[in-house]
C-alpha cells in the first residue's frame, strides 16, 4: 500500500531524516514518552491557531474536526468547487501527497495556501537583517501547493504564514530563502524525493547525534544504537553532514581516533573530500580523547582570564511561545564567598519582563571585574530587551557592554575556539557533569524551565517559581565550577 506523504513527515526530515524512518517503520514500543516541553508546543500551537481563527475578520467556512477525515476532503473540494473565499481546516490530497493547510484563501478562481505558526514568521531576524523563510514551513506550504497545482488551483508559488505576532508573513515559493540557496520549490522537490525514497523503502537513513535529538520521541532508542556503533557524531561537532562524508573510510570513532594523520592529510592539504585539513585533524584529536580512558581537557592557546574581584555569572531563561524574557539570574562571587540573584518577571507581560530587566541592567551598572556567560545568547536577549525597553537600557550601551574588558563568553572565548574536551557535545551541561558539578533538579533543562514557568503563570504555586530559580542558579554555578575547574589545565597542541 502506498503511504501517503504529510506535511509532517516533511517537517521531521528537516529535523532529522532518520525521524521519517523512525515514525513509519519503528516500534512504537521503543519510544520514549512525549516530553512535557513538546506537549505544551502543541497546545501552546493549538490555541494560538484557535485565537487567530476567533479573530478573523472575514466569513469562513470551518472544518476543523469534521470527521471522517474523507468527509472532511470532500467538502474541501467542494468549496473549492464553489469558490468559498476562505476555508479553515481543509484537507487536500493529489496522487501520494495529503496536506492539512489552516487556510486556503480564495483569489479570483485560484487559491493560497497558508499556515498559522506559534513561531517568527522568518528565521534570524534581527535589527540589521530582515531574516529568511524557514525551509520546514517553506516543504510544508509547498506540498500545499504542489496539491493545489495538480488539482488545477493554483498557479505560481505565492502561499503565506501567519506568525506568532499575527502577521502575514508572505512565502512566495519561487524565491530563494538565501543568496546561495535554490528556489524553495526545488529545495522541497530535493525533500520530496527523498522522503517518498524513504517511504518506499528505497533509501536507508542511520541515527546521528544532533541538536534535534534532545526533544525526540525516539532519543533512547536512537543514542543506544550510536553508542553501539561507536557513531562518528559522538565526536562534539561533527554532525550528520560530515559523519556520511567519512562513513565509507573511517565509520567509527576509533577507526579516526587511529588513522594516521598521513592519512588524512597531506601538508596543509586534506585528503578526505569535503572537509579541510585542520578540521579532520581537530576532529581526529577530539576521536582519540573520547578514545582515551581518563583523558583530561586542554587548552590549545594560552588564556587570559579577567581578574577575580567581583565576579558575575549571568543566565537569562526566556519563552519563545511568549516572546518574554522571565528571568536574569546571577551568582555574584566577591570577597571570599558567593551569592545568587534573581530577577523573576512573575507575569509574562512587558512590565514584568521591564522591571526584571531593569533590575539586572542595575546589578550589572553596579560593578564588576567580570561578566561571564555561556553563548550569546545573553548578549542577544539583551539586545533585544533594550529595543523593546529603552527607558532602561539602549542597545548601544548592550553593544558596549559586551565590548569592555572582563566580559567572556565561556563557550565562544574559551571552550570551542581554545579548548579540547573528552566530551560528547560542548554544552554547560555535560562539561560541568564532567568536573563533577550535579543539578539539584532531577530534570535540568530550558526547555523544562518554561515549561514549569508556563505551570507558574497558571497554577502560581510558589514551589515552581522555587525551581525555576533553583535551575537557574545552578546553571550560574556551573559556569563558575567551569572556570574553577579550566583554570591550571595544560596548554597544548595535538599530536
Ligand atoms: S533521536 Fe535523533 S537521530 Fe533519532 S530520530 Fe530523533 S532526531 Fe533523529
Amino acid at each position: 500500500m502506498q503511504i501517503p506523504i504529510t506535511g509532517s513527515m516533511l517537517y521531521s526530515y528537516a529535523l532529522c531524516p532518520h525521524r521519517v524512518t523512525l515514525d513509519l517503520f519503528g516500534d512504537p514500543a521503543k519510544r520514549d514518552p512525549v516530553s512535557p516541553f513538546v506537549e505544551l508546543l502543541w497546545e501552546r500551537g493549538n490555541l494560538y491557531e484557535r485565537e487567530v481563527v476567533e479573530g478573523l475578520e472575514v466569513p469562513f467556512l470551518n472544518l476543523r474536526g469534521v470527521e471522517p477525515a474523507e468527509e472532511r476532503e470532500s467538502r474541501t473540494r467542494a468549496a473549492l468547487d464553489s469558490g468559498t473565499d476562505l476555508i479553515y481546516g481543509g484537507r487536500l490530497s493529489a496522487g501520494d501527497l495529503l496536506g492539512e493547510p489552516d487556510l486556503l484563501r480564495r483569489r479570483g478562481d485560484l487559491y493560497l495556501p497558508g499556515d498559522i505558526k506559534s513561531g517568527s514568521g522568518l528565521e534570524g531576524a534581527g535589527e540589521e537583517r530582515e531574516g529568511k523563510p524557514k525551509k520546514h514551513y517553506a516543504n510544508q506550504l509547498a506540498l500545499y501547493l504542489d496539491i493545489l497545482k495538480t488539482l488545477g488551483r493554483a498557479v505560481g508559488g505565492e502561499t503565506f504564514v501567519i506568525d506568532i505576532r499575527g502577521e502575514e508573513v508572505p512565502y512566495d515559493l519561487a524565491l530563494s530563502r538565501g543568496p546561495k540557496s535554490p528556489p524553495m520549490w526545488s529545495e522541497y522537490r530535493e525533500v520530496l524525493a527523498s522522503v517518498r525514497a524513504i517511504s518506499r523503502k528505497e533509501k536507508t537513513t542511520t541515527p546521528a547525534l544532533c541538536a534535534a535529538c534532545k526533544l525526540c520521541h525516539w532519543r533512547s532508542y536512537c543514542f543506544a544504537r550510536i553508542k553501539a556503533a561507536d557513531d562518528l557524531t559522538l565526536i562534539p561537532e561533527l554532525g550528520r553532514s560530515r559523519r556520511d562524508k567519512l562513513a565509507r573510510r573511517l565509520p567509527t570513532v576509533r577507526a579516526l581516533a587511529e588513522a594516521a594523520p598521513g592519512k588524512l592529510t597531506a601538508g596543509k592539504k586534506s585528503l578526505v573530500a569535503g572537509i579541510g585539513a585542520a578540521t579532520i585533524l581537530k576532529f581526529r584529536e577530539r576521536a582519540r580523547l573520547l578514545k582515551t580512558p581518563g583523558a583530561r581537557p586542554y587548552f590549545t592557546e594560552e588564556v587570559s582570564f579577567p581578574p577575580a574581584g567581583r565576579e558575575l555569572f549571568y543566565d537569562v531563561e526566556t519563552d519563545p511561545m511568549r516572546d518574554v524574557c522571565y528571568l536574569h539570574g546571577f551568582v555574584v562571587r566577591e570577597g571570599g564567598g558567593e551569592r545568587f540573584f534573581g530577577f523573576f518577571a512573575d507575569d509574562p507581560t512587558p512590565e514584568s519582563e521591564r522591571r526584571a530587566f531593569r533590575q539586572a541592567w542595575e546589578l550589572i551598572a553596579s560593578g564588576f571585574t567580570a561578566l561571564y556567560v555561556y553563548s550569546s545568547y545573553e548578549k542577544t536577549t539583551l539586545k533585544k530587551l533594550a529595543a523593546r525597553h529603552p527607558d532602561v537600557a539602549g542597545v548601544e550601551e548592550v553593544e558596549e557592554l559586551f565590548l569592555r574588558d572582563g566580559v567572556m563568553d565561556l563557550y565562544g572565548d574559551l571552550v570551542r575556539s581554545k579548548m579540547e574536551w573528552p566530551t560528547h557535545d560542548l554544552s554547560i551541561k555535560t562539561l560541568a557533569k564532567f568536573l563533577g558539578f550535579q543539578w539539584r533538579d532531577t530534570d535540568p533543562s530550558g526547555a523544562s524551565s518554561i515549561q514549569w514557568y508556563h505551570q507558574w503563570t497558571e497554577e502560581r504555586d510558589p514551589a515552581l517559581k522555587t525551581r525555576i530559580l533553583e535551575y537557574n542558579e545552578d546553571d550560574c554555578v556551573a559556569m563558575r565550577v567551569l572556570l574553577d575547574g579550566v583554570r591550571g589545565l595544560p596548554v597544548r597542541g595535538a599530536d
